[in-house]
């Protein structure tokens, strides 16, 4: 890999693995399957893919409290430690959601309220790492909305039982918990099976599979966002230390081998150095099989002429990490208007988000950024709203107006329950 000197025009759009039209047929043939043989398939689909077939997916209380015995008292500490976070900052999000009613004539109030949805899928991937933060981001914020049943799936890894997995997603109050994975999971909670009913919204990371399927499922169920492999793109000056810039993509392209790790620099050696750092670490990761290809494949280093240029071409991105590294890191808070998280200064780093800090690491990737942020408490949300007219003049005024407005789109059925209202209260005969 050389470093690459850009001009906007033609950096952007390059960076993202394509879409997979063999991943869009996989997803479409697992689907359909799970809707037709329920239960008989997702477990045919999780023999096949994570070699599994337990008697039932779903743990039991007691198989529950057993594996968690089971996790050493610090990985349950910390675990508690970083649930903590994430429910003090999930807090903080549901205070800002507030009901409201408007008069806006005298007796018509017009009103606005959240309703957390009844039924949610949490999925938490486990294919390649078990992302027991998962478990975090999308159970804790889950019941912070006040969801009365979470359904929270994962897969086994290579064949195991993954116990902190299971441990966080008890700690952070899963109803049920299932050890399943990958489309099987997500149709099953999209669709139900006899061993498990139907949620009414589906949240979490996954690999391409599971983001595509919940792509597909849209609609007969809800969707958090499209959450997909993971991306990082690092922005870096003069002033940014080379090692942590390598480090830290590094540590995103471990993800998996379709991660896109990216540097920007306004700086030409800072560039040089950071992209001979990676070289000289991979190597030594022990995570190289995962890091190594989608560096090969997805890794850039860019250099641009001017800090206009950085912003300008990390916004056309919208990637889902970006981490800025520059002097001034606060800036970007001006001059960015798509990514799923930003990370100030070095004295942060993605992995501080995925991992412990307490934002939500559910974060949209594939340029996802440029219609929604990550998950949060609203995304379990529905905001709904309601009106009520207790004053007869006021109801009468509005009929009068219905009608005309009503009749404008020729329609007469919409006129006549206004007209019937403003007759009411006028004591006028309808002209119907
Ligand atoms: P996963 O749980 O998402 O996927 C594992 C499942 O994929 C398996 O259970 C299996 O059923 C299914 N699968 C594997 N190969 C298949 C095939 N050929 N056909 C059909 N199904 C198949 O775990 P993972 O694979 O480790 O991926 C986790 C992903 O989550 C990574 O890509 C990571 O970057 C991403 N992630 C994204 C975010 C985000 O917010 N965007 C956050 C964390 C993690």
């Amino acid at each position: 890999m050389t470093v690459e000197y850009t001009t906007l025009k033609d950096a952007s759009g390059k960076l993202a693995p394509s879409d997979d039209e063999g991943v869009r047929d996989t997803v479409r043939g697992i689907i359909a399957d799970v809707r037709e043989r329920g239960d008989a398939a997702v477990r045919e689909y999780s023999e096949r893919f994570d070699g599994w077939t337990p008697e039932s997916f779903r743990l039991s209380d007691a198989r529950i409290a057993e594996i968690v015995a089971s996790v050493p008292q610090q990985v349950v500490d910390d675990i508690r430690f970083v649930q903590a976070q994430v429910r003090r900052f999930a807090e903080a999000q549901r205070a800002s959601l507030t009901d409201f009613e408007l008069e806006t004539l005298p007796g018509v109030r017009l009103g606005q309220k959240s309703i957390p949805v009844q039924a949610a899928g949490a999925y938490i991937p486990g294919g390649r790492y078990p992302l027991t933060a998962s478990a975090h981001m999308t159970i804790v914020t889950a019941k912070v909305a006040g969801v009365p049943r979470v359904v929270a799936c994962t897969p086994p890894i290579r064949g195991e039982i993954p116990a902190a997995t299971i441990a966080a997603m008890s700690l952070a109050g899963a109803d049920e918990i299932h050890l399943v994975g990958g489309v099987q999971a997500v149709a099953s909670m999209a669709l139900g099976t006899e061993s498990m009913a139907a949620v009414d919204l589906i949240a979490g990371p996954g690999n391409a599979y599971v983001a595509e399927a919940k792509k597909q499922l849209y609609g007969t169920v809800g969707i958090d966002l499209f959450a997909g492999p993971t991306e990082i793109l690092v922005l870096a000056d003069q002033t940014t230390d080379p090692f942590i810039a390598a480090v830290d993509l590094l540590s995103q392209a471990e993800h998996g081998p379709e991660s896109p790790a990216v540097l920007i620099s306004t700086d030409e050696e800072v560039a040089r150095r950071t992209l001979q750092l990676v070289e000289e670490l991979l190597p030594g990761m022990p995570t190289r099989d995962m890091a190594e290809p989608a560096w090969r494949d997805f890794g850039r280093v860019l250099v641009v002429t001017s800090r206009d240029d950085a912003w300008v071409l990390a916004d056309d991105l919208a990637f889902e990490h970006v981490e800025v590294l520059m002097s001034d890191p606060r800036e970007a808070l001006q001059r960015m208007h798509q990514y799923g998280a930003l990370f100030l200064g070095e004295g942060t780093t993605v992995s501080y988000g995925d991992k412990v800090i307490g934002t939500n690491h559910v974060l949209p990737t594939r340029g996802a950024a440029r219609y929604t942020g990550g998950l949060w408490v609203g995304k379990y949300l529905k905001t709904v709203t309601y009106q009520e007219v207790t004053d007869p003049e006021s109801s009468a005024l509005l009929g009068e107006i219905c009608g005309r407005a009503a009749r404008v789109e020729l329609f007469e059925g919409h006129a006549r329950a206004g007209d019937v209202r403003t007759a009411r209260v006028r004591g006028t005969s309808l002209r119907w």
